[in-house]
C-alpha cells in the first residue's frame, strides 16, 4: 500500500497518491475520491444510513465544485441547498431531498459561482478518521458547517434559489 498522501487540488484533504478514479465532474484527486467511496460504503452497512449522511453527501459536493459546465453547476448549487435547509432551517433531510428536486426543476436559472479559494479546515480525511457512530454524526455535521461557511459570498442567492 502506498502511504504518500498529497492534497486534493481540490478540498486540500491529505489523501493517498494514487491512480485511480474520480467523479465525472464533482472533480478530485483520485486519493481523495477513494476515501469518500470507504465512508460512503460504511454509512450503507455499518451505520445503516445515517441521519448525517445527507449533510456528508452535500458537503462533499460543495467541496469539489468542478469546472463551470450545467451538471457541475446544477450539483454545487443543489447541494448547498440542500446544507442551507438542513443547517439553517433545521430542515429534516427526506424534506431537503424533496425541496431540492422542487428547486431542480428551475435548474436553468442557476448560473455558476465562482467557488471559495478556502474550502473549510475540514475534509473527507478527518471525517473518514472516525470511528463510532456519535463521532462520524458530530464531526459530519462539523464538516457540514465549515463547508457551508467557506461558500459565505453566495449565501444570499442559494437562499432565493431555495425559495423558488
Ligand atoms: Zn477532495
Amino acid at each position: 500500500m502506498n502511504e504518500k498522501l498529497v492534497p486534493c487540488f481540490s478540498c486540500g484533504a491529505p489523501a493517498p497518491d494514487i491512480e485511480g478514479p474520480s467523479h465525472k465532474y464533482m472533480l478530485s484527486s483520485p486519493g481523495c475520491w477513494a476515501i469518500y467511496g470507504e465512508i460512503l460504503a460504511r454509512d450503507y452497512s455499518d451505520f445503516k444510513y445515517p441521519p448525517v449522511h445527507r449533510l456528508v453527501v452535500d458537503a462533499y459536493a460543495v467541496q469539489h465544485p468542478g469546472k463551470p459546465m450545467r451538471q457541475a453547476i446544477q450539483s454545487v448549487i443543489v447541494h448547498l441547498i440542500g446544507l442551507y435547509l438542513s443547517l439553517e432551517k433545521g430542515m429534516e433531510a427526506k424534506r431537503v431531498t424533496q425541496a431540492i428536486g422542487r428547486a431542480t426543476q428551475f435548474s436553468e436559472k442557476f448560473v455558476w459561482l465562482d467557488p471559495p479559494e478556502n474550502m473549510g479546515s475540514i475534509t473527507v480525511a478527518d471525517v473518514a478518521k472516525t470511528q463510532t457512530l456519535e463521532e462520524y454524526d458530530r464531526l459530519g455535521r462539523d464538516w457540514a458547517k465549515s463547508a457551508w461557511e467557506a461558500w459565505a459570498t453566495h449565501h444570499a442567492r442559494i437562499r432565493k434559489w431555495s425559495q423558488l
